[in-house]
């Protein structure tokens, strides 16, 4: 199979920090990066060789932006579909599909359900009646969430009993009502698919999420995430088959005393991943740029006995420099956004360690 020359262009579809470390990685390869998003505070392009600053529906913008690439990937599951469809389909990886089915929570869990996994119990709701008949049918407590382009706990409202649902001022969008998970502990599964079909799992961290954002992924995962791998794995590389996936795909379970539960997809490398870069035998990045050039994937093995990497949030980034007087080597990433908004995620830092405490 052809694999992409060094020096040729990958664009990616999305600005955020994501675009950023992926951009790093095509750059370490040999790669040049361009990257297209609304205008913003699009921080990958401080990577990128290009950019364009333009809206999801600039055809002309967008036809210039394919000119200049190889091959397109994306960093952000939301970009429209009609985006995929002005671009040349042959040169978009991992491809449209991965995104119809990944931009509505309905979708997703229809597929994998389709595949075998178990999903919290469920219900689409388009208005307040249906949500009063949901959290009858499902039970409470629930969460409400909208069906589409909702990411780090937005979108979502938590019902605590039938009374609070009835009250309820409904978003006016299509919903999914879902049964609150009692769960132990959340875990992901992140993959590497190649245009060839291999498939390469890194070891699920145990994530720990504050009002619906990751803060913190950790290796040992723990016993519980390590007996429920292997079946959240089966699902996700059925995932990865049936959408003759390339590339970085991440599925979210929560472990739960009577196995994994699947919560949501993301077709792209993800938050739970990052460290991947220094824990990892090849990052999360790297391989999704291997993998969407057709390069030979990289090993995914751990390289470290403990593991952690939590996010800097917020105006924590502003003293995010002290972590690096700490022992132990830390890790900081700094994602270069301009405003330390309450809730935004600044950077992160990964600890590694091999010490036997
Ligand atoms: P999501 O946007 O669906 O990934 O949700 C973000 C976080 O909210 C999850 O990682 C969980 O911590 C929590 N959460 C979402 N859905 C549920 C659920 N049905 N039961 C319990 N917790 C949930």
């Amino acid at each position: 199979m052809s694999s992409l020359k060094p020096g040729s262009t990958i664009g990616i579809l999305g600005g955020g920090q994501l675009g950023r470390m992926l951009a790093q990685s095509a750059v370490q390869l040999g790669y040049r990066a361009v990257c297209y998003a609304p205008p913003g505070d699009n921080i990958a392009a401080d990577v990128c060789v290009d950019h364009f600053e333009n809206g999801w529906g600039d055809k002309a913008a967008l036809a210039a932006f394919a000119a200049k690439c190889d091959v397109i990937t994306w960093e952000f599951e939301n970009v429209p579909l009609s985006v995929l469809d002005a671009l040349p389909a042959e040169r978009v990886v991992p491809g449209k599909r991965a995104l119809e089915i990944a931009q509505d929570r309905l979708n997703e869990k229809l597929f994998v359900e389709e595949l075998g996994a178990t999903c919290a119990p469920h219900m689409r709701v388009d208005n307040e009646d249906d949500l009063k008949r949901a959290a009858d049918r499902v039970g409470t407590p629930g969460i409400l969430k909208t069906a589409r382009d909702g990411y780090d706990g937005k979108g979502q409202w938590r019902i605590a009993s039938a009374h609070e649902a009835g009250g309820i001022r409904f978003p006016g969008r299509t919903c999914i009502y879902e049964g609150l998970v009692e769960f132990e502990t959340e875990f992901s599964v992140i993959l590497v698919r190649s245009k060839d079909g291999a498939v390469k799992y890194w070891d699920s961290t145990s994530n720990r999420h504050e009002g619906g954002m990751l803060v913190r992924s950790a290796l040992p995962a723990g016993k519980l995430i390590e007996a429920q791998v292997e079946e959240a794995r089966d699902i996700a590389g059925q995932t990865a088959d049936a959408l003759g996936y390339v590339g970085v795909l991440t599925l979210e379970f929560f472990a739960t005393k009577q196995g994994p539960i699947f919560n949501e997809m993301a077709p792209r490398v993800h938050n739970s991943g990052h460290w991947t870069i220094e824990g990892a035998a090849t990052s999360q990045f790297e391989n999704h740029i291997r993998a969407v050039a057709g390069l030979p994937l990289g090993g995914t093995e751990t390289r470290f006995a403990q593991i952690e990497m939590r996010n800097i949030v917020g105006e924590d980034a502003l003293a995010a420099h002290q972590i690096l007087a700490e022992e132990g080597e830390p890790h900081l990433h700094l994602y270069g956004k301009k405003e330390a908004r309450e809730g935004r995620k600044m950077g992160h830092v990964t600890r590694v360690s091999n010490s036997a405490d």
